[in-house]
């Protein structure tokens, strides 16, 4: 697994940003390196030495070629280093918070009361990220700082023209004030990704754990409409919901044709989908035609659908090219079956902390 946190020393007090620039074999030079840019020293086989306008910053265990361009959050007391913004990736979240106001039975990230202010660490972040970036927006919820995240996007899509959002939200809090204020922002630049887990409200609202989600979270995506938001429905099948995934197929298109993308997606052995799993994992493997028809029909009404981490011999070959890779690099892992595959450069593989007997009845054979 590719490492997010770093063990660092620095001769620096407070928590601050830094961008790394490694200019060690490369054919620029330091010479446009900012004041929030530390380049290397020294490097040795055990650490690297950094130096800037903020302070020294010694980061072990990594080759400082790999972190070239790397923006990190350091945190002196704690002796590490989280890499937010990974240059070479296109899977770069930015954590909000860790609280929320649902329990979904899936969650792979569940809640935590407490909740620390990063949004001035994370606009600095954004601004020294690399060119043409998409960086997502996570949580926990992250509305539940709706005011505060609407000004971070403002401000750091008006510094930065080049770069995108992601922003996974579950669309509880927008109220009808935030259509003006949405309709000022730049929003073909943000892609809201939305869960919608079933046509039918008590289902809906019995996996994410709220009584009133499912018309609450429909009220909201009228509102983002209304404003002219792009939305990415994102639907995790699992046991509970795959029976009706087709009447949820139906109500995306009569309810929801506005909408950009539908993603169905495999569920996450992590959280509470690790503690559920038994009752939750669904083997799409052998039960592909509750999934096939889905896709089938919203295709045919005109919605972009596909299937976010499916790994790619559990899909029939005919519905592999709507199964993109989608697991961040950081947490993405092969089985030893894996091996020898043809397919393995498509395919996105399982999620690091999947369970090696993966469930998958009809593994490598479809
Ligand atoms: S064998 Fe592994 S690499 Fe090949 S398609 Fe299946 S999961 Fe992907």
């Amino acid at each position: 697994m590719i490492p997010l946190r770093l063990k660092i020393e620095t001769d620096v007090v407070d928590p601050y940003v830094v961008r790394l620039r490694s200019f060690e074999g490369l054919s620029e030079d330091c010479s446009d390196a900012g004041s929030l840019d530390a380049t290397l020293e020294n490097a040795s086989a055990e650490n690297a030495d950094f130096a800037g306008a903020m302070g020294k910053l010694r980061v072990f265990g990594v080759d400082p070629s790999e972190v070239n361009g790397d923006v990190m959050f350091v945190v002196p007391w704690r002796g590490t280093a989280h890499r937010l913004i990974r240059a070479n990736s296109r899977h770069n979240t930015l954590l909000i918070t860790e609280r929320c106001d649902q329990l979904c039975l899936m969650c792979s990230q569940p809640p935590k009361e407490r909740h620390i202010d990063m949004f001035p660490f994370f606009e600095t972040a954004v601004l020294l990220s690399p060119g043409n970036s998409t960086i997502g927006i996570s949580g926990g919820e992250p509305t539940l700082f709706k005011s505060e995240l609407l000004e971070f996007l403002d401000t750091t899509m008006s510094a930065r023209r080049d770069i995108n959002f992601h922003v996974l939200t579950n669309a509880q809090h927008f109220d009808r004030d935030d259509v003006v204020r949405l309709r000022r922002m730049d929003l073909d630049r943000i892609l809201w990704g939305i869960p919608v887990y079933s046509s039918d409200r008590d289902v809906h609202d019995r996996i994410v754990g709220k009584p009133g989600a499912f018309d609450q979270v429909r009220k909201s995506l009228s509102l983002l409409c209304e404003a002219g938001a792009k939305i990415e429905l994102r639907t995790v099948l699992m046991k509970p919901n795959a029976p009706k995934l087709f009447d949820l197929a139906k109500f995306v298109t009569t309810a929801l044709p506005f909408v950009d993308k539908w993603a169905i997606m495999q569920l996450e052995n992590i959280g509470y989908g690790r503690q559920n799993w038994s009752s939750l994992f669904y083997d799409s493997s052998k039960g592909f035609d509750v999934v096939g028809k889905a896709l089938d029909f919203a295709i045919s009404r005109g919605i972009e659908t596909k299937l976010y981490n499916f790994p790619l011999c559990t899909v029939p070959a005919n519905y592999r090219m709507f199964a993109p890779s989608t697991i961040s690099d950081w947490k993405r892992a092969y089985v030893s079956d894996c091996a020898d595959c043809s397919l393995r450069n498509e395919c996105g593989g399982f999620f690091e902390w999947h369970p090696k007997a993966h469930g998958y009845e009809r593994f490598g054979v479809a």
